[in-house]
């Protein structure tokens, strides 16, 4: 049964039916819901759209542009780092800065191209000095991010650093913790590793990151087995 405005809106934007109100009588919070739900139901392309439009949050008002997310969209592996950088809000694309280059090394390294996976990011737009994003930044990002993962559905999800794996586990445990164990987001496995930025200046941590990158690949390997 519905009960509330709110509720109906929602119902309705879940449906795919566009509901027009006078801007007066849209609360803000039924804003929000109501372009959650229609998230859900997108496709790529009106996906991309959103995002490209999106002024959910004010990090809107300092991106040159948003950063949606590459890669195959129906990669077995999905990559989630944290949020665009300088050189990733110039260029459109996820981790095209040093940081990127020793993410593909990484790859490389267990016989994956960037082309094979899909990546995306916690936030869609740069914060502002790289500062780490705000939490409600990620709120109000995240039924775009929960749409990529149901389009691309990964068979494994591989969270890099502290903010990703924070935010999509919901937890506040340090990367230490999280990582060398499988664990699940909606029933699809998802490994913690630490983030490439973090393994340039901690270079002696890679080799945890190499045994990372080896649990996600043998997890991959079982589901295709
Ligand atoms: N760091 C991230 O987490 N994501 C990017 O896209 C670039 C750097």
């Amino acid at each position: 049964m519905i009960h509330t405005e709110h509720q109906r809106r929602a119902y309705l934007a879940a449906l795919g039916i566009d509901v027009w109100v006078p801007r007066e009588q849209v609360e803000p919070e039924a804003e929000v819901t109501v372009v959650e739900a229609a998230a859900a139901q997108m496709g790529w392309d009106q996906l991309r759209d959103a995002v490209a439009a999106c002024t959910r949050c004010p990090l809107h008002e300092g991106r040159t542009q948003t950063v949606f997310g590459v890669g195959n969209r129906q990669a077995d592996l999905l990559i989630i780092g944290e949020a665009p950088g300088a050189e990733e809000d110039r260029r459109g694309e996820p981790f095209v800065g040093r940081a990127g280059k020793l993410l593909d090394e990484m790859l490389r390294a267990v016989g994956l191209q960037r082309s094979d996976t899909f990546i995306a990011n916690i936030l869609k737009c740069r914060p502002p000095n790289n500062r780490d994003p705000k939490a409600e930044e990620a709120a109000a990002c995240r039924s775009y991010l929960e749409r990529q993962i149901e389009l691309v559905q990964p068979k494994i999800i591989l969270a890099v650093g502290r903010v990703a794996a924070q935010q999509l586990l919901a937890t506040d445990m340090p990367v230490g913790r999280l990582r060398g164990t499988l664990h699940y987001l909606q029933q699809i496995p998802l490994v913690v590793t630490y983030h490439p930025a973090y393994l340039l200046r901690s270079p002696i941590q890679k080799r945890k990151a190499w045994d990372d990158l080896c649990l996600a690949s043998g997890a991959l390997a079982e589901t295709r087995s």
